[in-house]
């Protein structure tokens, strides 16, 4: 039997020396940031709520003991700074990872029906923007794995915010029923913020049909499994070498 990958790269991230990420399957509990990378020293997660509030990730966040971090009300991370391991927990939902190849900063973004009708790509690319100077021509993003539109099947309400926020391509009619490719929805909001498409990497890995070895919500129900995606900066972009060093 072929065994699963430790954990799934994007190609597209993985293209760059400056972050360490991966897409873990189903996760009881969230690893130690040791075990992501050894030199990573914290690991912060987010108390995910279905809305679009992003947060950036400084070190007065940091300042306790503890190697794990948890942000309440929050959906998406940014940081600048290195060895801090971001991390966004899914069962179907679309798992989002950024990163900026020039100062090395890094985010995670949890996009659900209901963050990606509230454009919560959108406010990544405003935030990364406004708060870090950071041009959503640079940024390069990767779609992790989610349940694709072969299992996702919505009703017509959800399908009607969809017709209204004009993402009516990402809705497919089979059967009298109709599918909402997250994906899909997820690439367009981004590439209407500004990034180049060719920076968008999405991974065709459904959860709803790879049990191993993915958690889905739609396929298992609330299982205490939870697919674990990450990101860490792991070195300085030119512009900060000198002013930054390894947190804490
Ligand atoms: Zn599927």
């Amino acid at each position: 039997m072929n065994r699963p990958p430790l954990w799934y790269l994007s190609g597209r991230l993985a293209a760059f020396r400056g972050n360490i990420h991966g897409f873990l399957g189903k996760q009881a509990f969230l690893p130690n940031p040791g075990v992501l990378w050894h030199r990573a020293r914290k690991l912060v997660w987010m108390e995910q709520v279905h809305g679009d509030t992003i947060q950036v990730v400084t070190r007065a966040m940091l300042a306790g003991k503890e190697s794990q971090v948890r942000v309440p009300r929050t959906d998406g991370l940014i940081t600048n700074l290195p060895g801090v391991v971001l991390v966004v927990r899914t069962a179907d939902c679309v798992p989002l990872l950024a990163f900026d190849p020039v100062s090395h900063a890094v985010a995670c973004v949890h996009a659900g029906w209901k963050g990606t009708a509230l454009d919560i790509q959108g406010r990544l690319v405003e935030r990364f923007e406004r708060d870090l100077g950071i041009p959503p021509r640079r940024l390069v993003v990767a779609i992790g794995p989610h349940i694709g539109p072969c299992c996702y099947e919505i009703k017509q309400d959800v399908a009607s915010v969809f017709h209204e926020k004009g993402l009516s391509g990402c809705l497919e009619k089979r059967n009298a029923k109709i599918y909402l490719d997250l994906g899909m929805a997820s690439r367009l909001l981004l590439e209407r913020a500004g990034v180049p498409s060719v920076q968008i990497d999405t991974l065709r890995l459904c959860t709803g049909r790879l049990h191993v070895p993915f958690a889905s919500f739609r396929r298992d129900g609330l299982s205490g499994l939870e697919n674990a995606s990450f990101i860490v900066k792991v070195s300085h972009g030119p512009v900060e070498r000198r002013r930054l060093s390894l947190v804490p």
